[in-house]
């Protein structure tokens, strides 16, 4: 059987990281931790476009093509994404989130887990 690891910490998450799931390890909730902004776009048109997709979505009309490109391109890549927040977390000392996590908890176990990421 396939394990599932975090994309960021690299803890057995039990089922795949889509949209909801929240790792309990590093925290970071798929599909919104990982949904980042570019820094350096334009925020005023970025805005605009949302705007745009928001109109499109409420009239329940097809939103037109570059609206969408520009909003897939001004996010970085779930991949980018996932190193960012992975750099964030080991930043912050690779603390755990949510519960008291496993006994002896630091930055040894942190390390063996990151190494899960780049399992098959
Ligand atoms: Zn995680």
């Amino acid at each position: 059987m396939n394990k599932h690891y975090c994309p960021i910490c690299g803890y057995e998450l039990g089922r795949v990281y889509a949209d909801g799931v929240i790792c309990l390890c590093c925290g970071n909730e798929s599909g919104y931790d990982d949904d980042i902004e570019k820094e350096d776009i334009d925020y005023d048109e970025y805005l605009v476009m949302l705007k745009i997709r928001d109109d499109f979505e409420h009239k329940k009309k097809p939103v037109p093509e570059h609206v969408t490109t520009y909003l897939k391109n001004a996010r970085y890549e779930k991949k980018t994404a996932w190193a960012i927040l992975r750099r964030k977390w080991k930043q912050e000392g690779c603390a755990w989130k949510y519960g008291p996590g496993p006994e002896g908890w630091g930055m040894e176990m942190a390390e063996a887990q990151l190494r899960n990421i780049d399992k098959p």
